[in-house]
């Protein structure tokens, strides 16, 4: 019977059936980094000028509304229309947005922001989002980025990785400077109003220990100063001149320890980047150190950084993205 089969004539020639399921993978871009290593301003650099793409925040504080100065969030202006997703949506109220829940509501965006001919762009710093949103198979009870634990490098989607980096002292020394500019540009006066309408929400059940931002740099730090000085009575940073010496040193102390917890934060998110690494993701490394000391030490900080970033990290991303869309 075999035999027959085979040689007769009018068999219809074996085709090419793609299994059921077979479905090609979606192309993304995912631009990773520790905190202020420029992924944004990288991000909107290849949207604007290159690439017609829609970004994907991936910082797990700034999906929530509210803090903006605190958590860095880009501005509006800064956006220069590109749009963005999951910056400053939800109700910090709400409670928190898991791993998990980030999966799903990012895979749905996903998918519509590739239905319209658009390149999905993922920037933010939580390693933890953009794992769970990545893999093929995700197990939240699971923490693979713990130091003991592997990490899979089977993904759901077809990703080009860029990976902002930075010495690590240079990077240390820049995030200093930045959290003295955060407080030069209004992020006490935030915190106070922040603190302020917490402690008026204080009778709503669980709302404040609910509250998905609480853990965001800037609050815990904070909460000892106004325990003791609270938002209501306290005037102003203009105020700050008739300050006596120890409510001097209680704020002074908070702002030490922001530095100090902004710095174990990039260490920590550089170490799970290079556990990612490590475990067969194909990051491509681009070295944002030069920018930085540019901008540190350029006398006229505007134009000279720029060309420095220009060469050192956008160039050499664009080639990289195109090869990628191109393939
Ligand atoms: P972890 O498992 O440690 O939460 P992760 O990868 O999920 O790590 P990270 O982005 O490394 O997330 O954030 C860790 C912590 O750093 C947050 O819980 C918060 O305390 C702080 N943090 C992160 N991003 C910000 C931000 N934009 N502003 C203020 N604090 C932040």
């Amino acid at each position: 019977m075999a035999a027959s089969t085979t040689t007769n004539p009018i068999t219809t020639p074996p085709t090419f059936q793609p299994h059921r399921h077979y479905r090609k993978k979606d192309k993304i871009v995912v631009i990773m980094g520790a905190t202020g290593t420029g992924k944004s301003r990288l991000s909107v650099d290849l949207a604007t000028r290159y690439f017609p793409s829609e970004i994907i925040n991936s910082d797990k504080m700034q999906v929530y509304k509210g803090l903006d100065i605190t958590t860095n969030k880009i501005s509006l202006h800064e956006r220069q229309n590109i749009p963005h997703h999951f910056l400053g949506e939800l109700n910090s109220q709400d409670g928190e947005l898991t791993p998990l829940e980030f999966r799903h509501l990012a895979h749905l965006t996903i998918s519509d922001i590739v239905s319209r001919k658009r390149t999905p762009f993922i920037v933010g710093g939580s390693n933890s989002f953009i794992y769970s949103l990545l893999v093929e198979e995700y197990n939240p009870r699971f923490d693979a980025l713990d130091a003991s634990n592997s990490v899979s490098s089977s993904l759901r989607y077809n990703c080009c990785f860029l990976w902002v980096d930075s010495s690590l002292p240079v990077l240390y020394e820049y995030l200093d400077k930045r959290v003295d500019e955060m407080f030069e540009t209004g992020m006490f006066e935030e915190l106070e109003e922040y603190f302020r309408e917490s402690e008026e929400l204080k009778y709503c059940v669980n709302s404040v220990s609910r509250s998905g931002l609480r853990k965001a740099i800037g609050l815990p730090e904070f909460e000892r100063y106004f325990r003791e000085y609270p938002a209501e009575e306290v005037e102003s940073l203009t105020g700050k001149g008739g300050w006596d010496q120890v409510r001097r040193g209680v704020y002074e102390e908070a702002v030490r320890q922001i530095k100090e917890n902004t710095r174990q934060l990039a260490k920590g998110q550089i170490g799970k980047i290079k556990k990612l690494r490590d475990g067969g993701w194909d990051l491509r490394r681009l070295d944002a150190t030069a920018t930085f000391t540019a901008l540190m030490t350029c006398k006229n900080k505007g134009e000279d950084w720029r060309s420095v970033w220009e060469k050192q990290v956008l160039e050499p991303s664009v080639k990289i993205v195109k090869r990628f869309l191109e393939e």
